[in-house]
């Protein structure tokens, strides 16, 4: 099926080329199909259908190790991704294998991927929040790094685009008086 599909796209000239389906990626591929571009997306991970959860709802007395993981093999070849809350026994075939997929941290920082359809909206929280003009100016305030070429209300009507898109929705609660 993934053999097909690169066949069928190496035979054909694109407008646009995606390199990754996660939620940047994907997002990008989808505005410039509804553009009108010939849009072809490459992604180095294994092809995650709707459905494809072999874990959910799985109890844990159905694991292999009662939902606690192989603590071996997770020092030996997940050093990085174990550290995140989300790792599991019920979820490690969303990460990456460290030991396979190495890098270098110049300063300790911890890497956390999933190589796969989708990318990392397979395994993030779902909570959607935005960044403030506060954010925005932070920098410019304490000095720090390099002042952000934009501010809040340039990306303003975005965050609603995308919203509106995916169903995000919250309270906005005024400014406290
Ligand atoms: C457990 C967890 C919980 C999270 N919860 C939240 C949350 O609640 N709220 C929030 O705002 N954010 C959350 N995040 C962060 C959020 O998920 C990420 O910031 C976001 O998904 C990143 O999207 P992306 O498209 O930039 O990158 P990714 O999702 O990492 O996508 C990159 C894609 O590119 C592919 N790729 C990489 N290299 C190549 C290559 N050379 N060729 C082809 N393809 C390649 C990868 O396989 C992957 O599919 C969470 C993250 C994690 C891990």
């Amino acid at each position: 099926m993934k053999n097909t599909r690169i066949a069928d796209a190496a035979d054909r000239e694109y407008d646009a080329i995606v390199v990754g389906s996660g939620m940047t990626g994907g997002w990008a591929a989808k505005e410039l199909c509804e553009k009108g571009l010939e849009t072809v997306v490459l992604e180095r991970g294994n092809f995650v259908e709707h459905g494809d959860y072999p874990t959910e709802h799985m109890p844990a007395w159905d694991m292999p190790y009662r939902g606690w993981g192989d603590r071996n093999l997770y020092e030996k070849e997940y050093g990085v991704q174990s550290q995140c809350y989300a790792f599991g026994e019920a979820t490690r075939h969303f990460f990456v294998n460290d030991e396979q997929h190495p890098y270098v941290q110049e300063t300790p920082f911890s890497w956390i991927r999933g190589y796969q359809l989708g990318g990392r909206s397979i395994m993030w929280g779902r909570q959607s929040y935005r960044l403030s003009d506060l954010d925005f100016e932070a920098n410019k305030k304490d000095g720090y790094g390099v002042d952000w070429p934009i501010r809040y209300e340039d990306v303003e009507p975005w965050y609603s685009y995308v919203e509106k898109h995916v169903g995000i929705s919250g309270a906005l609660f005024p400014s406290a008086t």
